[in-house]
């Protein structure tokens, strides 16, 4: 058994999450390389050390006198080095860091050194030997990440060192400048991690137990989602219910690692594991519902609609034509409509108008606006009878409007449009009949 182990800002805001870490790691000689992010918010009301580099950027670059935000960040790696009593000091690097601020200044330089010192910290917490992306992560030209490279050079830099610390977030850029993924991507590094060195399990630890089946603050204590495939975990993370990077998924999975997502704060709980397929039969018929308020619906009539050959192309080309993606469509015989996000729309909203009627001559355009999306996701949905019912009852007890259905043929989801303000009532409602009653 290997494994890598991620730990996400908050599992490392201060020296005492840092030792809930180490006993993690500690506890279990299996987990080899650790890949951690910069110091997240200690409270609430907290800056992230990464917020806290990108200000002291923002300073540098303007070549306004940042010696006092530079001061501030080392408080916070000072504090974690002396509570945890480590015999290191980080002013050599503190030092270079001004040096490149007064001299060069650049942005992913700036974010990077977040989990570089924190990987510097952990390493020496550990006693691990360390190993900087610098010299292991790649990008091409365009940015993007060049797996080839990477996956070559960083598979025989893990093997020869066994067990490592990589800090995650960064990596060397073709124009061998440091580079950095977006927010979040420590995640990424993770997967990447975990995909050279071939591990058994990928544990990303944060401060959930996992995803839940429902938003909290929607639901209260909602129960947590044990395996979740990532084709159910797309959908779900489309509707927002986010808790990883999404292009942390793709090193994993094509390997066939699966992703455990884990609570530093409660150890003991299995947390959720993220799967390519499973023959687990989940506890309940859905895996997750989640959804998302502000979308439009923009309703097309025109009579003999069926057979009018081009017609759904020339209405999909007024939306290209205004650079607007589409989120859903379903259609009727002479009718059908094209779901947006609201903020995208509204600006062009009659600009796109214009251009169906000028297109495609419909019989009318309606606007239908204060659309909120709820996608039921669940495997088990497709050899289930009655789940639609199940649904559709549950919503009119509860005295909610159902304004759309649409049901991929994957037969993994369904998606209910319903009023902004009936939001919540309808996901409680879904929660309730599927899992509340069947606890
Ligand atoms: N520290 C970076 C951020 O705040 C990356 C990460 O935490 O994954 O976005």
């Amino acid at each position: 058994m290997s494994k890598v182990a991620k730990f996400g800002g908050s599992s490392l805001a201060d020296a005492n999450q840092f030792r809930k870490a180490g006993d993690i790691v500690r506890a279990d000689s299996s987990r080899l390389f650790v890949v951690p992010s910069a110091p997240g918010k200690r409270f609430p009301k907290d800056t992230k050390v990464t917020d806290m580099l990108l200000a002291l950027y923002k300073s540098a670059a303007e070549g306004e006198d940042f010696d006092e935000l530079l001061a501030a960040i080392k408080a916070r790696y000072d504090e974690i080095i002396t509570g945890l009593q480590l015999d290191i000091s980080l002013d050599d690097e503190f030092a270079e860091i001004r040096r490149v601020m007064k001299e060069e200044p650049y942005e992913d330089y700036a974010a990077s050194r977040g989990e570089y010192l924190n990987g510097r910290i952990m390493a020496a917490y550990l006693d691990f030997p360390f190993i900087d992306p610098y010299e292991a992560i790649f990008f091409n030209e365009e940015g993007t990440l060049n797996s080839y490279k990477t996956e070559k050079v960083l598979s025989k830099l893990l093997a020869e060192a066994g067990h490592a610390v990589i800090p995650g977030f960064y990596g060397q850029g073709k124009d061998g400048r440091i580079k950095t993924f977006s927010r979040g991507g420590s995640d990424i590094t993770g997967s990447i991690v975990a995909s050279a060195a071939k591990v058994d399990t990928y544990e990303n630890w944060t401060d959930v137990s996992g995803f839940l089946v429902a938003d909290p603050r929607v639901v209260k204590d909602p129960v947590t989602i044990h395996t979740i495939t990532y084709r159910e975990l797309r959908e779900l993370s489309y509707m927002g219910a986010a808790v990883l990077h999404e292009d942390a998924i793709f090193p994993v999975r094509s390997k066939g690692i699966p992703i455990n997502i884990r609570n530093t704060n409660k150890p003991e709980d299995e947390g959720t594991w993220i799967v390519e397929s499973t023959a687990k039969k989940p506890k309940f018929t859905i895996t997750g519902v989640a959804g998302k308020k502000g979308f439009c619906a923009v309703l097309i009539s025109k009579a003999m609609m069926n057979s009018e050959i081009g017609f759904g192309r020339k209405v999909l080309e007024a939306f290209e034509e205004n650079h607007i993606s589409f989120e859903h469509m379903p259609s009727g015989i002479d009718t059908m409509t094209i779901v947006v996000h609201e903020t995208e729309f509204m600006d062009k909203e009659q600009r796109v108008v214009s251009a169906i009627h000028r297109m495609s001559q419909p019989d009318s355009v309606e606007i239908e606006s204060d659309l909120a999306l709820i996608a039921v996701v669940g495997r088990a949905m497709r050899s289930m009878r009655g789940t639609a019912a199940r649904i559709f009852s549950a919503l009119a007890h509860a005295h909610v409007n159902i304004r759309m259905i649409d049901q991929g043929s994957s037969e993994l989801n369904i998606i209910i449009g319903v009023e902004n303000k009936d939001f919540e009532t309808a996901i409680r409602a879904i929660y309730d009949i599927f899992v509340t009653t069947q606890l």
